[in-house]
């Protein structure tokens, strides 16, 4: 039983490090976002002390308040739950990285913003590969749909103040990791797909993965795994 966050954090990293050798690939490829949402400052505190420095948060606003109250730390944050367009400039302001940037009129606002505040933000463009109603994203279930992506994609290509690097998605959640593979690997021929388009970007990363699944995601190509409860523990129920 791993009772620290600290042994389930090296534990993690362990079985990154296994999956990449294990598949061909670096382990340095792969990079743990560890998800921090609902959960407490103390808790992200241990996280810190433990040794983590890379957080996944979804709530803007609640995530404004633990950064604020971290700022003293060499923390890097990550956004990867939906952002509505008022929250945008919280984005801007505070981030590192947007992994779910899910919407042309998300990406004009965000371009917006950071141009005002003469930033470069990395994004990576959010799929609903599912089809699964409750997920964010754009609609890319439907694989001879792929091409209908395009002028959206286009636009947000063309804003300065956006890097875009990769894809993110979110499938429906099974125990079963065999289940959400599929999805997995049709984010990587999607990937494919727009770096045939789309040659002049760097399509390498692909943010995919939680608690249950992140080993079938680094054997299917994930760059980054976004892994909360199997590291924090359990998560308070968000009121
Ligand atoms: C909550 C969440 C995760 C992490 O889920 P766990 O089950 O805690 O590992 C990853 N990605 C997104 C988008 C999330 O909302």
């Amino acid at each position: 039983m791993l009772s620290s966050i600290r042994e389930r954090y090296l534990h993690t990293l362990d079985q990154i490090a296994k999956a990449a050798a294990g598949s061909g690939r670096i382990p340095e490829e792969v990079r743990l976002v560890v998800v921090s949402k609902t959960q407490p400052l103390e808790v992200i505190r241990a996280a810190i002390a433990a040794g983590i420095s890379m957080f996944g948060e979804n709530y803007a606003e609640e995530a404004l308040g633990k950064i604020a109250a971290l700022k003293e730390t060499e923390v890097e944050w990550h956004m990867i739950g939906h952002v509505q367009s008022r929250k945008a400039d919280i984005i801007a302001r505070n981030f590192s990285m947007l992994h779910s940037l899910d919407s042309s009129k998300l990406a004009e606002k965000m371009e917006r913003i950071c141009s005002e505040l003469n930033r470069t933000l990395p994004v990576l463009l959010e799929f609903n590969v599912s089809g699964e109603e409750s997920k964010f994203g754009f609609s890319a279930w439907e694989e001879n749909h792929w091409s209908d992506l395009k002028p959206d994609i286009e636009k947000i290509l063309s804003f300065s103040h956006l890097h875009v690097n990769g894809l993110m998605t979110m499938p429906p959640l099974f125990e079963d990791p065999e289940r959400t593979r599929p999805y997995f690997q049709r984010l990587r021929k999607l990937r494919n797909y727009l770096a045939n388009q789309f040659p002049q970007v760097q399509w390498q990363e692909l943010s995919m993965g939680t608690s249950v699944d992140y080993i079938a995601a680094i054997q299917e190509g994930a760059t980054f795994v976004r892994v909360g409860k199997a590291i924090l523990g359990p998560r308070v129920i968000k009121k």
